[in-house]
């Protein structure tokens, strides 16, 4: 099957900017569920995680999308914020093509009146979660009547019972003539059936499980009750992920876990729904560029985001359901890159539902695991109070830490910029040197405040 992009029709531009961001061929959801997709048929897509859902129905927006008129057009619906800023993002940057596309995020967390007024300005896409959408629908700060296309991310979660009544009362306010797609990694029998009721003889499409991308080894772990916390610190132990995403099914577990691993020598921090949300922000940022080791969460609070080269996965706590396992260890072994899943369960848990052949059962005492280890990050975080609304960039803040001094590129890890607040890794060993640099320097002939995140 040629599955290469310019099989569709999109315009050069477009297709030069898939090239551009390093898309070469599609992926099989896409280019199953593209055709369909461009043509204004309702979907509803299944695909793993990391499979490229995102830019399956971005394309196809976009695609739609009408730059000259700045009405709403597009309406994206995510469980989470971190999961809408990521989508958002994105949407951005297969965007570039294109000029002036206003793609607005509303979630909780932010400001309601600045969000309004950026509302007053206009919008082509929306990308959001349900309870801010409803606020602004309630206060009347926003409007759907241009809408043509309405997606449910992560579709199963946006339709189980904690979200569905907000989905259903942000739906009635929806033209009813409109494309509407939902994309998951799962859908239960009874999703689907509920999914009949918004959409319009949507079309079902599931991208087959492909041998060769299951790069990712996953295994068993029998414990006794009383050494969960060891055999955990063991695993840890023995393979020293690069990175490791430990999933707890409660928030002060969670908590506890992360303890345990920091009083282990285990660079670790816990993330769920109870912390503000510039922590929440400030820990996914140092997990994506290497700053943290171990991130402990919910699934909830881990829930569709897209953290590449995942060395690891353990379950602390087993999955409420294989669903959700799916969920958890999709996260590793994505695109190239190789990756393993470890899940700890006791002898009178029920594990049939896993009945999955590539799964291996081991003991953790089988597992040789040094004496005295530390798990520490290889680089930290500095913050600068000053983002894209400053003009900043990322060449301007290398350009200001490596002019006349003894940083190199090399010492420099990731540099994210958003709008009011920019974040680069360094190596540890060189944040001292960083950081006074940074201090003492302008960027872009202004001065900054810096702080670094510990
Ligand atoms: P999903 O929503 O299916 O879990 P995402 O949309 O978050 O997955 O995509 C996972 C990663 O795959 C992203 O980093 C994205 O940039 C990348 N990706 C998407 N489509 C392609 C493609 N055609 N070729 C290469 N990488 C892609
Ligand atoms: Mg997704």
């Amino acid at each position: 099957m040629n599955n290469k992009f310019y099989t569709l029709s999109l315009p050069e531009d477009m297709l030069a900017n898939l090239r551009a961001i390093g898309y070469e061929q599609m992926t099989q959801i896409q280019a199953l569920s593209l055709p369909h997709l461009l043509q204004n048929k309702d979907v509803l897509a299944q695909a793993k995680t990391g499979s490229g859902k995102t830019a399956a129905f971005g394309i196809a927006i976009l695609q739609h999308l009408n730059s000259k008129k700045l009405n709403i057009q597009s309406l994206i619906l995510c469980p989470t914020r971190e999961l809408a800023t990521q989508t958002a993002t994105q949407l951005r940057i297969l965007a570039r093509y294109k000029q002036n596309i206003k793609i607005l995020t509303l979630c909780g967390g932010g400001a309601f009146w600045p969000q309004a007024n950026s509302l007053r300005h206009g919008a082509h896409i929306i990308v959001a979660t349900p309870g801010r959408i409803l606020k602004h629908l309630n206060k009347q700060t926003c409007n759907f009547n241009t809408l043509n296309t309405l997606v449910l991310d992560e579709a199963d979660r946006m339709l189980d019972m904690g979200f569905y009544d907000d989905v259903e009362k942000i739906i009635s306010f929806l033209p009813t003539k409109r494309q509407t797609l939902l994309f998951s990694a799962t859908f239960t029998q009874e999703v689907k059936e509920i999914s009949s009721k918004i959409c319009n003889n949507a079309i079902h499409i599931e991208a087959p499980v492909s041998k060769e991308i299951n790069k990712m080894q996953e295994i068993f772990f029998e414990i006794e009750d009383t050494n969960k916390d060891d055999a955990l610190i063991h695993l840890l132990g023995h393979y020293q992920p690069k990175n490791v995403l430990i999933f707890c099914n409660t928030k002060i577990q969670t908590d506890a876990t992360a303890k345990l691993c920091q009083d282990n020598n285990i660079d670790a921090l816990a993330i769920h729904g109870d912390l503000e949300q510039y922590t929440r922000d400030d820990v996914l940022v140092q997990f994506s560029n290497n700053s943290l080791r171990a991130l402990v969460a919910t699934d909830v609070a881990a829930r569709g985001l897209d953290i590449k080269e995942l060395a690891m996965v353990i379950n602390y706590d087993l999955p409420f359901d294989s669903k959700t396992y799916t969920h958890r260890i999709g996260r590793t072994a994505r695109a190239a890159s190789e990756g393993i899943a470890c899940t700890l369960y006791k002898q009178s848990d029920d594990i049939s539902m896993y009945n999955n052949t590539n799964i291996a059962f081991l003991h953790v005492n089988t597992l040789d695991k040094p004496s005295n280890f530390k798990m520490k990050p290889l680089y930290k975080t500095i913050v600068i109070e000053g983002g894209k609304k400053n003009k900043l960039r990322a060449g301007d803040i290398l350009g200001a830490l490596t002019a006349n001094t003894k940083l190199g590129r090399d010492d420099i890890g990731k540099i994210y910029v958003y709008d009011r607040q920019s974040y680069v890794a360094i190596q540890t060993n060189k944040t001292d040197e960083a950081f006074k640099q940074l201090k003492h320097n302008k960027i872009k002939a202004k001065k900054f405040s810096i702080w670094l995140l510990d």
